[in-house]
C-alpha cells in the first residue's frame, strides 16, 4: 500500500465542531453502557471476571494486530485467508468493519492534530476525541478517503457492511459457555471496556506522556496505556514511523502486539514485516543525550 498516494481528505473537524448526532446511535451506546449494570443482576463468579479479561484482550489485540498494524497501515503482508481471519477476529470488538476503521486511522494520520482529524483532543476536547465523534453523521459523511488496496476484496466488503456478525457470535458463544452470566462479562462488559481501551489512544495518546519524536502533532508514549492496549501506548513511537510492525522501541516498551507479530513471522504466516528505520529514530530523537533511565535505542 502507498498511503502517501491517496488524495487529500475533506475538512472534517469544522463539520464536527457543530455535530450532528445520530440519535438511534447515541440510545445504543449508552443503552449498552447501561445494560452493563445487570451484572448486578446475576450471580458473581470469578471465572466471570477472568473470562472478561481475557475476551478484553482479545478482542483488543484482535484491533491491534488486524485492524491497526494489519489493515491501516500495511505493517506486514500475509495471506488472503489470514487476513480475512484478522478481520473477523477484530470485528468482535464491534467497531466498524475494516474499511472504515482503516479509512478514518489513515485520515487520523493524514491530518493528525490538525482541524481536519475526527479525534484530536486539542481540537475538539477530549471527551468528543474519546467517544464522540464516530456517533455524528458528520464523521459518515467525511469519511470518505479511499482504501482500494482493501476495497477490492469481497469479503473485506462484506465483513464492512455486517460487521456486527463475529461480536454477536462471540456473544452466542459465551452465553452456550455459561449463560447469562458469561453473556453480561465476556459478551457485554468485556466489549465495552475494550472500547474504552481503545478510545484512549485517540483521547489520551494524544495528550498524557511524553514525547520522544519530532513528530510535528501531540502524540505521547504512555506506559499504562501500552499495559491496556497491548502497546498501543507507545503512541508517539508509532506516530514517527506510522507502518513500522514494532512500537516499543526500547527492550523494556511492553508491546505483545510486535511479539504477536514477529511469531506470525516465524510461523511463515506473515511476511514483509517492516522494521522500525533505527537511524531516522536516532536523527528524530527530541533529546538527542538521552539519560540512563531512557537508554539508547535498540533493535
Ligand atoms: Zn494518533
Ligand atoms: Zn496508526
Amino acid at each position: 500500500m502507498s498511503e502517501g498516494a491517496q488524495p487529500t481528505p475533506p475538512d472534517a473537524a469544522p463539520l464536527l465542531a457543530g455535530a450532528r448526532y445520530h440519535k438511534s446511535k447515541v440510545i445504543s451506546y449508552v443503552a449498552l453502557h447501561l445494560l452493563c449494570l445487570t451484572a448486578f443482576l446475576v450471580p458473581f463468579s470469578w471465572d466471570c471476571l477472568a473470562l472478561c479479561v481475557g475476551l478484553y484482550y482479545f478482542r483488543i489485540l484482535g484491533i491491534t494486530a488486524g485492524f491497526h498494524r494489519y489493515f491501516s497501515h500495511k505493517s506486514f503482508q500475509t495471506s488472503r485467508a489470514f487476513q480475512l481471519l484478522l478481520a473477523l477476529w477484530a470485528n468482535t470488538a464491534f467497531m466498524r468493519g475494516p474499511l472504515t476503521w482503516a479509512r478514518a486511522h489513515r485520515h487520523h494520520h493524514r491530518v493528525s492534530d490538525a482541524a481536519e482529524d475526527f479525534h484530536s483532543p486539542g481540537q475538539l476536547g477530549l471527551a468528543f476525541a474519546h467517544t464522540g465523534w464516530f456517533l455524528t453523521q458528520d464523521y459518515d459523511e467525511a469519511n470518505t478517503l479511499p482504501v482500494r488496496d482493501l476495497e477490492r476484496c469481497g469479503e473485506l466488503r462484506f465483513l464492512d457492511r455486517h460487521y456486527w456478525i463475529p461480536t454477536l457470535g462471540l456473544a452466542l458463544l459465551c452465553y452456550l459457555g455459561g449463560g447469562l452470566p458469561w453473556l453480561i462479562w465476556g459478551g457485554l462488559i468485556s466489549l465495552i471496556l475494550s472500547w474504552h481501551g481503545t478510545f484512549t489512544i485517540n483521547s489520551l495518546a494524544h495528550r498524557w506522556g511524553s514525547q520522544r519524536y519530532a513528530t510535528g502533532d501531540e502524540s505521547r508514549n504512555s506506559l499504562l496505556l501500552a499495559l491496556l492496549t497491548c502497546g498501543e501506548g507507545w503512541h508517539n513511537n508509532h506516530h514517527h514511523q506510522m507502518n513500522a510492525a514494532r512500537q516499543g522501541h526500547r527492550v523494556w516498551e511492553w508491546d505483545p502486539t510486535w511479539y504477536l507479530i514477529w511469531l506470525w513471522s516465524k510461523l511463515g504466516l506473515v511476511w514483509e514485516v517492516v522494521e522500525v528505520d533505527w537511524e531516522r529514530a536516532e536523527a528524530s530523537l527530541l533529546q538527542r543525550n538521552p539519560g540512563p533511565s531512557e537508554g539508547a535505542l535498540s533493535p
